[in-house]
């Protein structure tokens, strides 16, 4: 899961408005999707100026730097991405390949192109693009592979290429281009990665999530559909093409959950808000717990502790205090200690938690290593007793569409019991929202969304190659 963002600025009164300060403030907006590298792209009468830097987005730029981008990051259009490396991608983290956006020629014009998703079983498309002539810099990152088969495509529209190479892969996947002059948004058959349009008067955005429309001033115009391309900038407010035939929603529940900042409308309207807060009042339901306290673990948990909280007439605190520049630990890199990474995330407050009974609520257990750290260091605190509540069902099946978790070894709910889990944890008690509870907190019908880590039913096959 990545963050992207583009826009493409109408005129403004002098005509010299430059795209620069609001991919800036657009992709900050983003920046929670992805914190290992970021970067932006502006077109400026053809030419493209690309910055790429490692670490969460805005990283590294002084006060000079941004004086420097400012001059140099010219013209009305942009992109911007933060970028959020799958385990496959990982150990190569520092290769620049893997830091976006990307920059190709098609038929002697520049494009650019962000992508946030998974594409897989990608031999014969390598294939087809070298026999092309392209030149691989990789030979495991996925975005080269789009950029290489547009960029190689015989077709000379940009738009009739892109409609050729779409079909062609395998996985989830939601891309925004510059194109002469031109924005670009595309989105997989089953939009299980999310886009959306954004408006403010004669610019156009386009974006991961609506909550970066909040800071360029701009008000989210509808999703980009599943299987579909939209067109926006010089002088058009926007054609939509199809490019495949029965595409449907299955948008990635784990947006509802974890993902999208709570303020962002995802699909028809629904926030993430919606669902957290929804989630707590069934899990009050489902799970009812007596204790004397009510803990949120920062970061995720908070709308769900509240809501909880509320449904069962418990005081809810702050008994965790969150350093605000440790590293979200779902996103760290593989190989990093996500336990230590959880002390620096995390600082348990004695004077609230000591001598009493809490439930610590959290939006999801995937590895289970982070939440075992977390009850440890209440215990340590002095609670009395730690019980846990999350507000997802055990995920039990790898994810292939771009969320690093591609391995069921990995997952403790595919090979421990809830009670084993509970156990490893350290929990007096511990207890998911069910599948049901889930889809219910969606506010959705359930043929809409993609809950496959959860229930094992994907919307696009497993990959079949090894990568
Ligand atoms: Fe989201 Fe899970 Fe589907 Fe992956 S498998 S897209 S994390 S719901």
């Amino acid at each position: 899961m990545c963050g992207i963002f583009g826009g493409a600025c109408g005129n403004c009164q002098n005509g010299q408005r430059h795209i620069f300060s609001d991919l800036m403030a657009g992709g900050n907006n983003i920046g929670h999707r992805g914190e290992q590298a970021w970067g932006i792209l502006t077109e400026d009468a053809g030419e493209m100026f690309c910055y790429r830097h490692e670490g969460r987005f805005g990283e590294g730029v002084t006060e000079r730097r941004a004086a420097m981008l400012a001059e140099k990051a010219k013209g009305r259009n942009g992109l911007a991405q933060a970028l959020y490396s799958t385990r496959r991608k990982t150990g190569e983290k520092k290769q620049p390949k893997y830091m976006q956006p990307w920059m190709a020629n098609f038929h002697g014009k520049k494009f650019g192109l962000v992508y946030n998703g998974n594409v897989y079983d990608l031999s014969s498309l390598r294939e087809r693009a070298r026999e092309r002539g392209w030149r691989f810099q990789s030979d495991i990152s996925d975005t080269e592979v789009i950029v290489a088969l547009i960029a190689t495509s015989e077709k000379t529209d940009f738009i009739e290429a892109l409609k050729e190479v779409l079909p062609m892969l395998k996985g989830a996947f939601a891309l925004i281009l510059l194109y002469d002059g031109k924005l670009i948004g595309a989105r997989g058959k089953f939009g299980i990665r999310p886009l959306c349009v954004g408006r403010n008067g004669d610019s156009f955005y386009l974006s991961s999530e609506s909550c970066a429309f909040y800071a360029v001033g701009a008000k989210i115009s509808r999703d980009v559909r599943p299987g579909e391309i939209v067109v926006v900038g010089d002088g058009s407010s926007g054609k939509y093409v199809r490019w495949a035939e029965e595409a449907r929603c299955r948008i990635c529940i784990f947006e509802f959950i974890y993902f999208a900042r709570p303020d962002s409308e995802l699909c028809c309207g629904k926030t993430a808000r919606h669902y957290r807060n929804e989630a707590g009042i069934i899990l009050a339901e489902e799970a009812p717990v007596d204790v004397d306290l009510i803990v949120s673990v920062p970061g995720g948990g908070d709308i769900f502790a509240k809501s909880y909280a509320r449904k069962l007439g418990i005081p809810e605190d702050e008994g965790l205090f969150k350093n605000r520049y440790g590293l979200r630990t779902f996103m760290a890199p593989e190989g990093t200690d996500r336990r230590k990474l959880q002390r620096i995330k995390l600082h348990p407050l004695q004077e609230v938690i000591r001598g009493k009974r809490i439930c610590l609520i959290e939006d999801s257990i995937v590895r289970n290593n982070v939440a075992r750290e977390t009850v440890l260091m209440c215990f340590e605190a002095g609670a009395k007793e730690v019980h846990m509540r999350v507000f997802s069902s055990p995920v039990i099946a790898p994810c292939y569409y771009g969320i690093d978790m591609s391995t069921r070894e990995e997952l403790a709910a595919a090979n421990f019991s809830l009670e084993q889990i509970r156990e490893r944890t350290g929990a007096d008690s511990l207890a998911y929202l069910s599948l049901e509870g889930m889809i219910r907190a969606t506010g959705l019908p359930k043929e809409s969304l993609c809950m496959a880590c959860f229930n094992g039913d994907y919307p696009v096959a497993p990959p079949t190659e090894k990568e």
